[in-house]
């Protein structure tokens, strides 16, 4: 039987990049060796994408689409797009064309060859920029000091998974709180890593800003490392050795009453600061418990084209 190769894209106001998404990939996809679906993950768009999509699902079955009821992020949109998969092998990527659909034969080869997980790696990030790598090469460096679990520095979202592995994903992975391209990097499956040059986008604007990423950097290390909630107790070393050093030398000068009020004040807010940090990072711990907790869907779809 011949096997069948999904490809998900999310799409968030991309009704510009979309036609010539869909005119590079639809050529290539017929030119695969295996049989293809195009799972188009509608991310709440509020521009013309859905109409967009509805129409190229129309015309070619093979195209299929889930609306989400309003924005959901990136991740969500990816998770749906696994969901619904029905492939031998999955492919996540985006809408704007910086993915280039020409490495899809490569993937098919390597799934085929007995891969489980295939991370493609950018070689090259043109339309990012020197801020943005800086960034970008500061939080990898960060994360793989504070966690076990090991990150590829120049992993993208663009990530192949062979059905095993997307099982694995689907069934075990369905944190609230969530960095899906570290569990599949993590969920182990014989993984190798194909290189792709990643090109400006075709049209749009990037929808990921600066803020956005930071928060997403924080949930990532609160998801990926319990260091931060161990903080509390090098703080509390550190403090007590310090209080040692101020006793022996309140002993030593044998200061009168009166003095000593800057080390007192200086003291003082020191302690608060740490004390106020740690309580911090653990509220945050709590907010993901909460979420954990509260259990609401990831996403929720509200019109689907050609899936069932
Ligand atoms: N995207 C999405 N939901 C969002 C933001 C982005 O589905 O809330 C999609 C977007 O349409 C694109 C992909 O995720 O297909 C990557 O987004 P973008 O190109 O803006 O990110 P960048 O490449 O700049 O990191
Ligand atoms: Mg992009």
């Amino acid at each position: 039987m011949e096997q069948l190769l999904s490809v998900v894209v999310s799409v968030y106001n991309e009704e510009q990049a979309l036609p010539l998404f869909y005119q590079t990939a639809r050529p290539i996809l017929e030119s695969l060796s295996w049989d293809y679906e195009l799972i188009f993950v509608n991310d709440g768009s509020a521009d013309g994408s859905l109409g967009i999509l509805k129409k190229l699902a129309a015309e070619n079955p093979k195209v299929k689409v889930a609306s989400f009821s309003r924005n959901f992020g990136h991740e969500a949109a990816m998770i749906a797009g696994l969901d619904y998969a029905k492939g031998d092998a999955i492919v996540c990527m985006d809408a704007d064309l910086q993915h280039p659909p020409e490495c899809l034969p490569e993937i098919i080869e390597k799934i085929e060859g007995g891969s489980g997980v295939i991370s493609m790696v950018r070689t090259k990030n043109a339309s990012a920029g020197l801020v943005k790598n800086i960034t970008s090469a500061a939080f990898y460096k960060l994360i793989n000091t504070l966690s076990d679990v090991k990150f590829e520095p120049n992993a993208s979202d663009f990530f192949a998974v062979s059905r095993p592995a997307a099982d694995v994903l689907r069934s075990n992975y369905r944190e609230k709180v969530r960095f899906l391209r570290g569990y599949v990097q993590n969920i182990g499956f014989h993984k190798t890593t194909i290189e792709y040059e990643a090109h400006d986008r075709v049209a749009g604007e990037s929808k990921y800003s600066i803020r956005k990423l930071f928060a997403f950097s924080v949930n990532t290390i609160l998801c990926f490392s319990n260091l931060p909630l161990k903080l509390g107790i090098y703080a509390g070393i550190f403090a007590a050795l310090m209080g040692v050093a101020v006793m022996v030398y309140t002993l030593c000068t044998r200061q009168g009453a009166p003095s000593g009020y800057a080390t007192i004040v200086i003291l003082n807010c020191f302690m608060f600061a740490i004390l106020f940090v740690l309580v911090g990072i653990i509220g945050e711990y709590i907010a993901i418990l909460f979420s954990e907790l509260k259990d609401r869907p990831i996403y929720i779809v509200e019109e689907k084209e050609n899936l069932n």
